[in-house]
């Protein structure tokens, strides 16, 4: 039983013709003999892709084979009868898939040109408070990057000429094809070290410590990437530098939590303050603000400070403070101290009345729907 055309190449029987053609390039680049050398499975793989997409790519064929399947093709009908095609015939093929013509593959571009370099990412984690998250900050941070060693000159390569590529040219009965493939001598690059400095290595790079200033935005999160750009470590030659990755971590706060955008903060006020109100400065993420509470405030009740939260990272709006109002119930009690309530406890006036002054959360909330 041969395997599904849709199945090889991964698509869906309605797949458009361009889907079909980017699902067929990418088994293509995956399978390429040049990338496997050796590897039967992938240059199996590699047919059966080839022979898929030369059906499906072509809108008669793909018809038949929708109405008849394989046996659309078995027995004469110009393919598929010997085993599938040839790698010629699918080097053939390859002029309108990746353009710029046989030689044009994988990475390395058409027509010769060559590859430039990255130099490897570096990673590095970096914590901040909830003050510098909410106002921003830039930090400055020791980095041990490789950079090109002062004193390191490069050549053209001569195995490829500075092309960074090699072409294997190879007469088959549809002519002279070519393949290339990245130049093992300089990986690519087109240039090799010509002479370097004792204390550079391989590549003509050494670990310098640098000093690198980080600008975070406001309104980051723990666990989010920054990238700085070219703070990587650098690349041989005309290469370019690789990033520096900066990952955000979050110190907590002592008094603030954070949701989201929304900070909230635990206000513990005693009997009395409740009773009497009173006023308080509290900690916010812009300094200290001082906060009224009015008397008969309810255990439970929400202070909102607008705007005294996180910026929202886009720019747009900041986050409120939340301010929990707690009333503090003392856990031991003197003797005196429990005459005081017991004499309280007898006054029908201190007996919770919730339907009487303010209303209630539940309360509030049907008016809200009503
Ligand atoms: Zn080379």
């Amino acid at each position: 039983m041969k395997e599904d055309f849709y199945d090889i190449l991964g698509v869906s029987k309605n797949a458009s013709d361009a889907e079909i053609k980017k699902a067929y390039r990418k088994k293509a680049i995956e399978f390429h003999p040049d990338k496997n050398p050796g590897d039967k499975t992938a240059e199996e793989k590699f047919k059966k892709a080839a022979e898929a997409y030369e059906i499906l790519s072509d809108a008669d064929k793909r018809a038949r084979y929708d109405q008849f399947g394989h046996q659309a093709f078995e027995g004469g009908g110009g393919f598929g009868g010997g085993g599938g095609m040839n790698m010629d015939d699918i080097f053939s093929q390859f002029g309108d898939i990746f353009g710029g013509g046989f030689g044009g593959f994988g990475g390395f571009g058409g027509g010769g040109r060559q590859r430039r370099v990255k130099g490897s990412n570096l990673r590095i984690r970096v914590r901040l408070t909830l003050e510098e998250i909410a106002n921003g900050v830039e930090k400055k941070i020791k980095v041990k990057r490789k950079i090109q060693a002062p004193g390191t000159t490069y050549k053209t390569c001569g195995t490829c000429n500075g092309t960074g590529q090699v072409t294997r040219i190879t007469n088959t009965i549809l002519g002279r094809m070519q393949t290339a493939t990245a130049c093992s001598t300089c990986g690519g690059a087109g240039q090799i070290i010509d002479h370097k400095p004792v204390d550079a290595d391989a590549q003509g790079l050494k670990v310098t410590e640098e000093t690198v200033s980080i600008k975070i935005p406001p309104g980051v999160e723990d666990g989010m990437q920054l990238k700085v750009a070219g703070k990587g470590n650098e690349a041989p030659g005309n290469g370019i530098a690789g990033d520096l990755l900066v990952a955000i971590e979050e110190q907590d706060h002592p008094e603030l939590q954070r949701e989201g955008n929304n900070l909230h903060y635990d206000l513990y006020v005693s009997f009395s303050e409740a009773a009497l109100g009173t006023s308080r400065e509290i900690d916010t993420v812009s300094g200290k603000v001082r906060i009224k509470i009015e008397e008969g405030v309810q255990s439970g009740k929400i202070l909102r400070l607008r705007g005294k939260g996180i910026p929202s990272l886009n720019g747009y709006g900041k986050g409120d403070l939340l301010v929990h109002v707690n009333v503090w119930t003392p856990k031991t009690l003197n003797k005196e101290q429990r005459e005081f309530f017991e004499r309280m406890a007898k006054d029908d006036h201190f007996k919770p009345n919730p339907d009487s002054g303010e209303k209630s959360f539940f309360e509030k909330v049907k008016d809200m729907f009503s």
